[in-house]
């Protein structure tokens, strides 16, 4: 039941097309929905008896037709009593968004803007992308029978080269940064006549992030967490986490949202943090770190994300290289699950908030999981121990478990 469109910043309203950014003032599009006629079909029952996928919120969704599927989303949310105990938290849960088909979660923003797509009747996708999105574009439009054009940093980690390759689009490697890479793609988009996920399409891809916060919802019985800790790249993501939780209130399916936002970045590329700390102006910077996924420098949704997180009472925190991969670590040895960077990057934030008392140990807390850490393996290569040999002798191995006993005895 979408309305159209509305500029974030003027509030001028545009019909439904592929367009993301007001003629006027040059703000961001955002798509606008008849809460009232939403509310007399929409019910707690109603979404309970849909598909497993984001698609049981279709009604909250800018897609009428047919959807492109590859059942992304209704992930497991996690209640993660041995991380919590490490760092003193009473009540943690993982949202552990890293098991959708292509292993991000940005399967549910492109599963929105490829149905988006067809809807509008382009025959090409395309998108500029630090990594994850190249992966998921590539999947849906291969699902749905598009041509594909995806931009990429060339110096981008051997996982997702491949994991994107695969899916056989044409993938073109730009000798720049990610902030490059999307420069030149709006350019492109200016020329060609495709659909481009996150330029010309954005306003539709945007909303699949909603459903992260439905589904956290729905998974905690219909009730908000007292805080949520979120990756941020362009800032798309937090803001609509945000969007989904005040949705439910403003259609009856819950009371009252009391969540206090956090942002997690990495030290090295930290726009939306600093200007949230600093009470200033979101400054772009040239990302330098080992995450890769949230390097963006010049973030779209920035100054929404810094406006969230004050609005809500949240706060932010950046990670360190060596606490991203302490954190990725960590996750993996305490709950089995093993994240990208972004996630090590979640953790590490976590970590330090507890440790100086900014979020406090009585808190419900969810931390959002959004990568795979198949998709990353080459940072973690230095840190972990090396493999240990044996002969398939029983002796050996006998041998090996002594020497670990004394070992571990001398050093307790
Ligand atoms: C894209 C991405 C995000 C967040 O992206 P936004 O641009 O802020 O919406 C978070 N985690 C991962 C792993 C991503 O790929
Ligand atoms: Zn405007």
């Amino acid at each position: 039941m979408i309305v159209g469109l509305k500029c974030r910043n003027c509030g001028k309203r545009y019909p439904e097309e592929p367009v993301s950014i007001c003629e006027d003032c040059f703000g961001p599009l955002e798509v606008e929905y008849d809460y009232e006629k939403i509310k007399e079909s929409l019910s707690i029952e109603k979404i309970e008896k849909g598909p497993n996928t984001l698609w049981r919120y279709k009604d909250l969704l800018p897609v009428k037709s047919k959807v492109v599927d590859l059942k992304a989303g209704f992930t497991p949310l996690h209640k993660a009593d041995n991380l919590a105990e490490e760092l003193g938290l009473k009540e943690l849960y993982i949202k552990n968004d890293s098991v959708n088909p292509t292993f991000s979660f940005k399967d549910r923003v492109v599963s929105v803007a490829v149905s988006k797509a067809l809807e509008f009747g382009f025959d090409t996708v395309g998108c500029a992308s630090t990594g994850n999105l190249a992966n998921s574009v590539a999947a849906h439009a291969a699902k749905a029978k598009l041509k594909c054009y995806i931009f990429i940093p060339a110096d981008l980690n051997l996982g997702k080269i491949i994991q994107t390759l695969v899916y056989g689009p044409n993938l073109i490697g730009v000798k720049g940064n990610y902030d490059e890479v999307n420069r030149l793609c709006t350019e492109i988009a200016g020329y060609y006549d495709w659909g481009f996920v996150n330029i010309n399409l954005r306003p539709y891809y945007a909303e699949g992030s909603k459903t992260l916060g439905y589904e956290v919802a729905e998974q905690l019985g219909w009730t908000t967490p007292d805080r949520i800790v979120v990756p941020v790249a362009s800032g798309s993501l937090l803001t609509k986490i945000w969007k989904g939780f005040n949705e439910l209130v403003e259609v009856d399916i819950i009371d009252e949202v009391k969540t206090r936002v956090t942002a997690a970045q990495a030290q090295g590329c930290s726009p939306v943090v600093t200007a949230f700390l600093t009470n200033s102006e979101v400054k772009p910077v040239r990302p330098n770190t080992i995450e890769k996924s949230l390097a963006i420098g010049n973030p779209a949704d920035g100054y929404y994300a810094v406006k969230v997180l004050k609005e809500s009472m949240g706060t932010a925190g950046a990670a360190s290289d060596e606490e991203i991969i302490d954190g990725i670590k960590l996750l993996a040895k305490t709950e089995g699950i093993f994240t990208e960077t972004a996630g090590g990057v979640v953790v590490g934030t976590l970590k330090k908030l507890v440790e100086n008392g900014e979020i406090d140990k009585d808190e419900r807390v969810v931390i959002y999981i959004t990568g795979n850490g198949l998709k990353t393996q080459d940072v973690l290569a230095d840190y972990l121990p090396s493999l240990i040999k044996i002969n398939p002798d029983l002796n050996e191995f006998n041998e090996l478990l002594k020497k670990k006993t004394t070992v571990k005895e001398v050093a307790i």
